[in-house]
């Protein structure tokens, strides 16, 4: 089998205060007027650039979606016409990426991003838009933000629930890259100490969710986990959050928390590498290791909670085994059924 390994182009800023290089970062893009997005929580974050910017801040949009809305696409975009805006940049978690990787779709403008969450959209050229309840994905190099800005102070605030949430799907990315059947050095190693970084760091940032060493840790797994998102074809973990998500329309990172421990315990008899790199981490079961994680979650913990009927799991399973993602362990519908029963 001939493995291709193809590395995204990325400029990434990192560091506590990052955020104040951003100004001069949009000189590199000649950017004279700028759109910022950013999620209401990045709102003192988005205050605090545009100040910095100056007149070069010429319009603002505070409503990025989850799963990136085509109609909310289009009130940004006529935003972005009206402001004549020649930059983008966007402050917030996955939704905000998403909809800054939406309006280059359409307008080409330089993007540049300061991600608060874990979910890695940030380093992939991967958007997914949804429209009539139809969620559409795509990958094009030019969908990449130009510059990703790691400030760690951004992330300080994230709730102790979205910070566990956020970092185990971060976890999830990481994971499936090491059982990929086409991983190779490159994204062992970063997997590898993607996972190391985020759960060494996760319980140190639940029980103290101001640790600035440990946040920064987090956010580093992230961007490597990402990394691997971008580069590896993820299997039956994302297939089944996909399939789930868009067909129950559930939260993102909740649903990758809930998910995970089943997968990979399904998963681990026939991946040995990741056996392996992972109880290295761990030090015991990594199923188990990840299901206690899943378990200190103080919201949704089975698919039941999140309103999943038992009898939609079937149609679920059956449409995942018609046409699998890679994957090491079995995807025929009956075992693709049983895990998701575990999950219920
Ligand atoms: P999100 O961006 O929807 O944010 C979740 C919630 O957290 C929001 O209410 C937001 O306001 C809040 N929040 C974010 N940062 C915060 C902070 N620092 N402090 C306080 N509150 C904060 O969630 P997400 O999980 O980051 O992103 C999910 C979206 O990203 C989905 O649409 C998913 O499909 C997409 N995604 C895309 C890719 C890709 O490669 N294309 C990868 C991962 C996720």
């Amino acid at each position: 089998m001939v493995v291709v390994h193809e590395t995204s182009p990325s400029r990434v800023l990192l560091g506590a205060g990052a955020r104040h290089a951003l100004p001069d970062e949009l000189t590199r893009y000649d950017a004279q007027r700028v759109l910022v997005v950013a999620t209401r929580s990045a709102a003192p974050a988005a205050d605090e650039l545009a100040a910095a910017l100056g007149e070069r801040a010429v319009a603002r949009f505070d409503r990025p979606v989850v799963h990136t809305p085509v109609a909310v696409t289009e009130e940004a975009l006529a935003l972005v016409e009206a402001s004549r805006a020649d930059a983008v940049v966007t402050i917030g978690g996955g939704s905000a990426v998403g909809l800054g990787k939406a309006l280059v779709a359409r307008t080409g403008l330089p993007h540049l991003t300061m991600p608060t969450t874990y979910a890695g959209s940030e380093v992939t050229p991967v958007l997914g838009e949804t429209e009539d309840g139809v969620k559409r994905t795509r990958r094009d190099p030019s969908l990449l933000p130009r510059t990703v800005v790691y400030d760690v102070d951004l992330t300080l605030a994230l709730p102790v629930g979205l910070t566990l949430t956020s970092a185990v799907n971060a976890l999830a990315h990481a994971v499936e890259a090491l059982w990929a059947a086409t991983s190779t050095a490159v994204s062992d190693a970063l997997a590898t100490e993607s996972a190391r970084l985020l759960l060494d760091a996760l319980p140190q940032v639940l029980a103290e969710p101001g640790d600035r060493p440990a946040r920064a840790a987090l956010q580093q797994g992230a961007w490597l986990a990402g990394t691997c998102l971008a580069t590896v074809p993820m299997g039956l973990h994302h297939q089944l959050a996909h399939a789930l998500g868009g067909t129950f329309d559930l939260p993102h990172a909740p649903l990758h928390t809930l998910l995970l421990a089943h997968v990979v315990r399904h998963n681990l008899p026939f991946a040995p590498t990741a056996v392996e790199r992972l109880t290295a981490i761990t030090g015991a079961d990594p199923a188990a290791a990840i299901a206690a994680l899943a378990a200190s979650y103080d919201g949704p913990r089975r698919l039941r909670d999140l309103g999943v009927p038992a009898d939609g799991l079937a149609a679920v399973a059956d449409r995942v085994a018609a046409a699998p993602y890679p994957n090491p362990g079995p995807v025929d519908a009956p075992a693709v059924l049983d895990l998701l029963r575990a999950a219920w």
